[in-house]
């Protein structure tokens, strides 16, 4: 796939900054927070007009009727402005008023039907669209509603990392996975990718750490929820910061370069290659130890997994855990990955004959 850039993005500085309130809720509350940020400097404007609730009876947008006050935004404010689409109809009335830039809900992206529908809606229509991640950590899933749009003839597509949902989770609202992002980055190439902070946290107390987090990671910009008064908003009020506190973060933040080409990195590169061959070589003879193991589980007629010595492992490295010299929590991940191919091949030694 050949991305187009994102005109809007090329017009406007970045980090790009998308911001307004989850939801239009009112003419009044609208035009009051589109002038505040247009103030402040901000380009592009956000305001939910169909919101996607998880459960029934929540607040659900205005619909409609809420187009004509972003039309309101575009005209008087000259800002460019955004909505969420999620069926045929929201991408018809959306374009007949003018919308310059339309996003695909997490929910939505989820659903392959779905995102079908809007991808036909858009036939012939050259409007840029950014897709959020899907709810659930499937980056094939994300990866195929760009080929859905871009098979439809819409190639001015960006994406919106705005974390997964995980049972149970709690710090966040919804995890940032962030190797999730850089994986799909990885496979669709040069792509505008834009970081959600504020349904990521959950919380307006976390934008700044998570918008500083995405940046570090490259992200072409963000896009925070902001309203005059979060409190009270009637969707995501726990979330929403006040165009102030927007302006606070937005000075707050280190911006970072990702060209590299006037510092030497190659002799670390070397240092690290070395590591990594010795590891390679490591892992390699582990393999070897584990496969002998398999031969005496097979003889003995032993399961193959033994979750008693697996939790051993992971006590013995919590020692080299402290002054975060290495995360728990990566070292857990590693072992894991170490684990489970051992596993596989310890699975093949108990069976090898059996086949
Ligand atoms: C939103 O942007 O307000 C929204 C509903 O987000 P998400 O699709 O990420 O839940
Ligand atoms: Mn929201």
């Amino acid at each position: 796939m050949n991305f187009e850039n994102i005109e809007i993005f090329d017009s406007v500085k970045r980090p790009v900054l998308i911001a307004g309130p989850c939801s239009a809720e009112s003419e009044e509350q609208v035009m009051a927070v589109a002038s505040a940020l247009k103030e402040k400097g901000v380009a592009l404007f956000r305001a939910g007009v169909w919101k996607p609730r998880t459960r029934p009876g929540c607040f659900e947008g205005v619909g409609q009727e809420a187009l004509q006050w972003l039309q309101r935004v575009k005209s008087e404010l000259g800002m460019y402005v955004s909505t969420e689409v999620a069926t045929a109809v929201h991408v018809e009335q959306a374009l007949a008023a003018g919308i310059d830039l339309l996003w695909i809900g997490a929910r939505t992206t989820a659903n392959p039907f779905a995102v079908q529908e809007i991808a036909d809606a858009l036939r012939g229509v050259d409007v840029p669209v950014l897709v959020k991640n899907p709810v659930n950590p499937d980056v094939d899933l994300w990866i195929g509603a760009f080929e859905r749009l871009y098979n439809a003839g819409v190639k001015r597509l960006g994406a919106i990392h705005r974390g997964f949902s995980a049972y149970g989770e709690k710090f966040y609202r919804n995890a940032p996975q962030w190797q999730l992002p850089i994986e799909f980055r990885r496979r669709m190439g040069d792509i505008a990718m834009i970081c959600d902070p504020s349904h990521i946290g959950g919380k307006r107390e976390l934008v700044l750490s998570l918008s500083q987090q995405a940046l570090d990671l490259n992200f072409d910009g963000l896009m925070i929820e902001t309203h005059c008064n979060p409190v009270c908003a009637l969707s995501d009020a726990r979330q929403q910061v006040t165009p102030d506190e927007l302006e606070i973060i937005m000075s707050k933040l280190v911006r970072r370069s990702a060209e590299s080409d006037n510092v030497d990195f190659q002799s670390y590169r070397n240092r690290l290659d070395e590591i990594d061959d010795k590891l390679m070589e490591l892992l390699v003879q582990r393999m070897a130890v584990s496969r002998e193991i398999g031969a005496v589980k097979r003889e003995k007629g032993l399961t193959v997994f033994q979750p008693f010595r697996y939790n051993k492992t992971i006590e013995r490295y919590t020692k080299y855990c402290k002054d975060g010299k290495i995360d728990i929590e990566a070292v857990k991940s590693i072992f894991e990955a170490v684990h489970s191919e051992s596993i596989r091949q310890q699975l093949r030694v108990v069976n090898e004959g059996n086949e």
